[in-house]
């Protein structure tokens, strides 16, 4: 990506004059476009009324699913739009029925809203073992498998940390046993390239607001058509299903049928336009971007003298997590915050597989996006250096 490319999307991102922002993986700044996009179709809305304008903009709406379609190599019938990553990793979740006697397949990054549906099912979880890199172990996976396994369902890239995680080789023995896999891409979406058919996924999940850097209430679901078709949605309404007769209903054929009928279109649309953005700029050149970004944070805090840097992962992505010594994790993020630096904090209620093995602390999240600068990563590491 070159310097000048970067500087025009800082331009079109009005927050980047206002904070740095290494809060990317909690909710990026989106870009003019996608505002200007949310707030243009509020404006429809009140001129023309709420159903007119969603008439008038139809075409656009479904210019969203081929846009997001196109972003992870599919059909537009796999497509579904949710308010939520979680609300799309649920509708497929809930829908798979499982209970007491099937077992699932997980990783030990699991993210925590994931691992409570695990439980809630009453299945049982098997959190599958890291290799030496971190990442799951593939082979281990493997080993695992037998006629009760009924789901393998895990994320790209944790909320926790810079791991990447060799998803396309657990679609590869997925594939194999013939066992849905559910993959979990909320941190890996437009910040990663991804390709549904490489990676072998039956239902992927992702949210707007993250990488993707579309507006907060928003998710998106890819389900292929062998996993949906034998899939009966937990929950139906007039727009996932039609009520043919006085006793009898169909349910709809493609992703739509985990979708509800009322939704914002203003957010949809928003998310459209955030996937356009991303399409223009191209997922190699952001992924590129982004992880050298992140390499050099975590070379340069690691030069700190008590700072410890914490991801994992033999792919590692632009989620850079550490430790400052002496000083406790909400600390360090306040301070930072004073010198208007956006970080997060993360901890064990978030990942309780992994912060409980590796016996974690609460961990100070800088995700970097983009849009990020060398300068904003020299701030970024001055001010841990001053906090020590
Ligand atoms: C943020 C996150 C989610 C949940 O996304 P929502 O849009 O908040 O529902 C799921 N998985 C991972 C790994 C996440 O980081």
């Amino acid at each position: 990506m070159r310097a000048e490319d970067v500087r025009r999307f800082r331009d079109e991102t009005p927050g980047c004059a206002e904070v740095i922002h290494f809060n990317n993986a909690g909710s990026s700044l989106p870009p003019a476009p996608v505002t200007d996009t949310v707030l243009g179709y509020l404006r429809d809305e009140a001129r023309q009324g709420g159903y007119e304008a969603a008439d008038a903009a139809a075409d656009r709406i479904s210019a969203a699913y081929t846009s997001t379609a196109r972003l992870l190599g599919a059909a537009d019938d796999d497509i579904a739009f949710t308010d939520s990553a979680t609300r799309s990793w649920q509708a497929v979740f809930y829908a798979l029925r499982l209970g007491p006697g099937d077992r699932i397949l997980t990783c030990r990054s699991e993210y925590a809203s994931n691992a409570i549906a695990y439980l809630q099912s009453g299945a049982d979880v098997e959190v599958v073992d890291d290799d030496e890199n971190g990442q799951v172990d593939v082979a281990d996976l493997a080993r695992r498998i037998d006629d009760r396994v009924k789901l393998i369902s895990m994320n790209h890239v944790p909320t926790h940390g810079g791991l990447v995680n060799p998803a396309e080789e657990v679609g590869a023995v997925a594939g194999e046993a013939g066992i849905p896999f559910l993959l979990d891409a909320c941190q890996a979406i437009g910040q990663l390239d991804l390709d549904v058919t490489r990676l072998r996924c039956d239902a992927l999940t992702g949210t707007g607001r993250k990488y993707l850097r579309g507006p907060r209430g928003t998710g998106l679901l890819y389900v292929h058509p062998r996993l949906r078709e034998r899939l009966e949605p937990a929950m139906l309404d007039l727009h996932s299903a039609t009520w043919t007769s006085p006793t009898t209903y169909r349910v709809e054929a493609s992703a739509k049928r985990f979708e509800a009928w009322e939704r914002s279109q203003a957010l949809l649309l928003g998310l459209g336009a955030a996937v356009d953005y991303a399409l223009a700029i191209g997922l190699p050149a952001i992924e590129e971007r982004v992880t050298a970004l992140a390499e050099r944070l975590r070379a340069d805090l690691g030069q700190v003298p008590g700072v410890t840097v914490h991801d994992q992962g033999k792919r590692r992505c632009g989620i850079v997590t550490f430790t400052v010594e002496g000083v406790p994790s909400g600390q360090v993020k306040q301070r930072l915050g004073e010198a208007r630096i956006n970080t997060s904090v993360t901890n064990r209620t978030s990942a309780q597989y992994d912060f409980s093995s590796r016996s974690l602390p609460e961990l100070v999240r800088a995700s970097v996006h983009y849009y990020n600068t060398d300068e904003e990563i020299r701030a970024l590491v001055e001010e841990v250096d001053r906090l020590r």
